[in-house]
């Protein structure tokens, strides 16, 4: 199993140095992404990773950052020769954003269908995902999706269990007792997390509130020290630092902070990197 990191920015609006969040989990040819950020399927590519070979794609929340290309990585799968199903979990209204998605691209599917391909509609199977619990299991493996703390966003953080290993990727979320035991005893913690110092000069041009959005970051996201923290009480053995806000702070910054509780591997996220899992 190995882990490929897509994206490893954090928040909605693109720069141009980080891609959008978004990570894969790489099994010989098959490939399960979490979270489509801006971009996912041209970082796939980017990757070396073939669009067809997509097997299942798990959406941790409905930000924007989390799902702006699920539509695009679905519809440009298939016109990359998609045809097996893909089997696409995240929480409500997943089902109703699937149909509005094949409806906004109804004019390009209806004329790529003429030219002979299969069925687009059969190919994208949406589960939505209510409550915590196994989503997956197969004899090889296992995705266990656990309830991430982002309020007011309903989240999930999903943990992968394959080949004798196992990852989690937190997607959005404050620091959360059911993040650690998700990942307890898990090898690669995939967590979130934001500098709060930094905060104002990513805040200046924003249009909305601002002291409203700095209470929007200490209720639902997560420093790197606590992320740290987290790391050391799951017992995990690497802890990689993604969805970085702000996506310009140096790799010292970041494990500086982390490494004030958690003694072991901190890698800071770069998008392309692959880590054997
Ligand atoms: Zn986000
Ligand atoms: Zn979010």
């Amino acid at each position: 199993m190995e882990l490929v990191i897509l994206g490893s920015s954090g928040g909605p609006q693109p720069n141009g140095k980080r891609s959008a969040p978004a990570t894969a989990i790489v099994r010989g040819d098959d490939i399960h992404v979490i979270d489509c950020g801006n971009g996912v399927a041209r970082q796939l590519v980017s990757a070396g990773l073939r669009l067809r070979d997509l097997k299942s794609v798990l959406v941790t929340h409905h930000h924007v950052d989390h799902n702006a290309d699920l539509g695009a990585l679905l519809h440009l799968a298939w016109t990359a020769g998609l045809v097996t199903p893909v089997d696409v979990y995240g929480p409500p209204p997943l089902t109703e954003m699937l149909e509005l998605i094949r409806a906004v691209g109804r004019p390009d599917i209806e004329h790529r269908e003429s030219l002979g391909r299969p069925k687009l509609s059969g190919l994208m199977r949406g589960h939505e995902i209510a409550s915590p619990g196994v989503v997956v299991s197969t004899p090889d493996m296992t995705i266990t999706a656990g309830t991430a703390l982002h309020p007011p966003m309903p989240s999930l953080a999903y943990r992968i269990d394959a080949d004798g290993s196992s990852v989690v990727v937190s997607g959005d979320t404050a620091p959360s007792e059911q993040i650690t035991e998700l990942a307890t005893g898990a090898d690669v913690l995939v967590h979130e997390v934001y500098s709060p110092e930094h905060l104002g000069r990513l805040l200046s041009g924003t249009n909305a509130d601002v002291d409203e959005l700095r209470r929007h970051f200490a209720r639902a996201h997560t420093d790197a020290e606590s992320a740290g923290r987290i790391a050391k009480e799951a017992g995990v053995r690497t802890l990689v630092l993604w969805h970085l806000i702000p996506y310009d702070l140096t790799e010292d910054d970041w494990i500086r902070q982390a490494a004030r509780h958690f003694d072991g591997e901190i890698i800071v996220a770069h998008d392309l990197v692959r880590i054997p899992c």
